[in-house]
């Protein structure tokens, strides 16, 4: 083990002492020589941390590796954690209280007011916590009164997801040949008088802004999510999932401009999903983390000032699937953005 830490911080006058928990840690092996390993340490042979035939992974973080493979590397391997935004935990939060709403009214769609109470008594946020002040709201006010609007919106807009249909959550664990992929779905099922399912939906739903909606590269995440899903409910259910949307929380519901984009579900779109997280995974298990730089994807990553940014091809030139998006800029299929975005 390393103990490390930093006396000079940026933003601080003075140098930072020792934290109590290093002075405290006393023991005749402790060395502080920085050049030189600790005496009497033997060297044991290398062992790879995971199981070649069974990669356990999740859908977030394959589409790391879709994009950059060395976003992936940063992430994945050396274990750097990018900063916590400050409203982290807002799609959660909105998420249960949608979730406590499908369970308070299985048959009939909850008024505005009281699909607001709900939110009201369900919102926590973990790193933000109420102003002190009742008269000056802050940014947990804030983001609760937006939840509220997102909730409120949900239950007004989409009544027919309460009066005709069942939502339920599953954890899934699927293996798409050495992945093994462990995720959550939501699934919208319609059912009849006997309770058996007629038509199951896969919902994915997100706090994100739709602004980028008009460029085919905001959709391969979404569309890459919703297939795996749908494969997924496919094997929980034992049937097939008809249809696949993502539903974007806040943003307005309007007819030129649905809130709940469908996404294609259909075997093939549905196959070359799968087929893109086997290709990830395969490169993975090898070691493979090409840099696939683009300007939009390196100013917003969060290794921007630590990464080189200079492109790198993979070892091997084949090329997974294309992905089967909505259509959009007259485009209904694209390659994942570690190929069709990067310059
Ligand atoms: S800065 Fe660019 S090239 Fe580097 S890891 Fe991020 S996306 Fe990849």
């Amino acid at each position: 083990m390393y103990v490390t830490g930093s006396a000079n911080q940026p933003g601080l006058l003075r140098a930072k002492r020792p934290s109590n928990f290093k002075n405290r840690l006393a023991h005749g092996e402790i060395t502080t020589d920085r050049t030189a390993l600790p005496q009497g340490i033997s060297r044991l042979p290398e062992r790879r941390r995971i199981d070649d035939n069974s990669m356990p992974t999740s859908f977030t973080e394959i589409k790391d590796y879709l994009e950059c493979p060395t976003k992936y590397k940063f992430r994945k391997l050396y274990g750097f954690s990018p900063a916590v935004p400050e409203l982290f935990g807002f799609g959660l939060t909105t998420h249960t209280a949608i979730s406590k709403l499908h369970q308070d009214f299985p048959n009939q769609a909850p008024t505005r007011e009281k699909a607001e109470q709900t939110l009201e008594e369900v919102f926590h946020l973990k790193h933000v916590f109420p102003s002190a002040d009742p008269t000056r709201p802050g940014p947990f006010e804030n983001a609760r009164g937006r939840a509220k609007q997102v909730v409120g919106n949900y239950a007004n807009d989409y009544a027919a997801d309460f009066a005709h249909s069942r939502r339920m959550e599953y954890r899934f664990e699927i293996k798409a040949d050495r992945a093994l992929i462990t995720g959550s779905i939501d699934l919208l099922l319609r059912m009849d008088d006997h309770e058996n399912i007629i038509e199951a939906t896969v919902i994915d739903f997100k706090t994100m802004d739709m602004e980028g909606g008009n460029d085919p590269n905001f959709w391969i995440n979404m569309a890459l999510q919703v297939q795996m899903y749908a494969h997924a409910a496919n094997i929980v259910l034992g049937e097939n999932a008809k249809t696949g949307a993502v539903h974007l929380l806040k943003e307005r519901n309007t007819e030129e401009r649905p809130n709940r984009v469908e996404i294609p579900v259909t075997d093939d779109a549905v196959n070359a999903a799968i087929e893109n997280v086997k290709w990830a995974v395969e490169r993975i298990l090898q070691g493979d983390f090409p840099k696939r730089p683009s300007h939009s994807k390196c100013t917003d990553c969060d290794f921007n000032l630590i990464c080189s940014k200079t492109p790198e091809q993979f070892a091997d030139t084949t090329i997974p699937p294309e992905v089967h998006i909505p259509q959009t800029d007259s485009i209904s299929r694209i390659r994942v953005a570690a190929f069709s975005d990067v310059s």
